[in-house]
């Protein structure tokens, strides 16, 4: 065991040795990535856990492996490298945006993916709808073995896992699509976003969308997929205006969360303006 000069804290070395370490401590022991969520707990009046085992040092979480067909980024991967290695990486446009804008430069080169995910109490991620878009699985590992979960299984059942539950990456298949992430901070950079739309669309020959996806974050508790508005842009070209003006027709299908940075109902109304960025930012994406 590396000497971290702090008991309630292991550094693992390879990813057995993190789940034999979290196997060992049950309910006590929880993963320690970049801390970023961790450190703030005391602001939120929660409870640390009595032992960490650090993920960030594993070489095999820190990898992302770009294939012909697929990614795969593992879970201590920041958000610094994320937006680096990934800008011009098709199609990760809105990931890399996702990554690149969010938090503040500090933050960024902290944050993980594996932790931006397993922060099941934290609706603001800006990670979960650029992933929601690309179809992305969550692999997950326990002493038992390793699964791939769809993403939006993984955060509609992130709170139930068991406590030696690892995530250790995330795989995105290279569909031919055009991806835009547009984001409202209140202030310019650093604080949380009000309302977070992802968009990926994928384009016939003549521009018309064959196939899209709108994933909204920040409105509500988690992160979801819009499909009402999803529908409707299939069978047009994706022009920016069209689409907030399909989105405004759409808004009925949220009910936005009261928050300290904005209320609920503000939260859904820029949901249409942040529609038309993402479909500008989709299209600047294929120049
Ligand atoms: C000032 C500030 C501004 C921020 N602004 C934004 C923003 O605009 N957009 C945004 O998306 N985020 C924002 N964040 C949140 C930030 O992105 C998260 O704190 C961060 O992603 C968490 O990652 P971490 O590696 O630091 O996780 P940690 O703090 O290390 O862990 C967070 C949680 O995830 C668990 N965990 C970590 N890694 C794993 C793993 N591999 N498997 C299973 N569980 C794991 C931990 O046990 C813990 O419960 C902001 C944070 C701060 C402090």
């Amino acid at each position: 065991m590396p000497a971290t000069g702090d008991d309630r804290l292991f550094m693992a070395g390879t990813v057995a040795d993190a789940l034999a370490a979290l196997a060992e401590r049950g309910s006590e022991g929880a993963p320690f990535a970049g801390g970023t969520w961790i450190m703030r707990a005391p602001i939120r009046r929660e409870a640390q856990a009595p032992f960490y085992v650090g993920v960030g040092r594993i070489p095999e979480l820190n990898a992302i492996d770009v294939a012909a067909d697929r990614i795969h980024i593992g879970a201590s991967v920041t958000h610094a490298r994320l937006a680096a290695q990934l800008a011009g990486v098709a199609p990760c446009h809105g990931l890399a945006t996702a990554a690149g804008s969010a938090a503040n430069p500090a933050i960024r080169e902290m944050a993980t993916v594996g932790g931006n995910l397993s922060t099941s109490d934290f609706s603001a991620a800006d990670l979960p709808p650029a992933l929601l878009c690309l179809d992305a699985e969550v692999e997950l590992a326990t002493t038992g073995g390793r699964e791939n979960l769809p993403l939006e299984r993984f955060l509609a059942t992130r709170r139930d896992l068991d406590p030696g539950t690892l995530v250790t990456g995330v795989t995105i298949l290279r569909r031919p699509v055009l991806t835009g992430h547009a984001r409202l901070p209140l202030r310019k950079a650093g604080d949380y976003p009000v309302a977070i739309v992802s968009l990926a669309v994928q384009l016939n020959q003549n521009g018309v969308v064959e196939d899209g996806r709108v994933a909204v974050g920040s409105v509500e508790s988690s992160a979801r997929r819009w499909p009402g508005l999803e529908r409707k842009l299939v069978g047009h070209p994706l022009d920016p205006r069209q689409a907030e003006a399909l989105a405004e027709a759409e808004l009925g299908a949220f009910t936005g969360r009261d928050g300290v940075e904005a209320p609920g109902w503000y939260r859904v109304q820029v949901l249409p303006a942040l529609v038309r960025r993402a479909a500008q930012a989709a299209l600047r994406s294929r120049s």
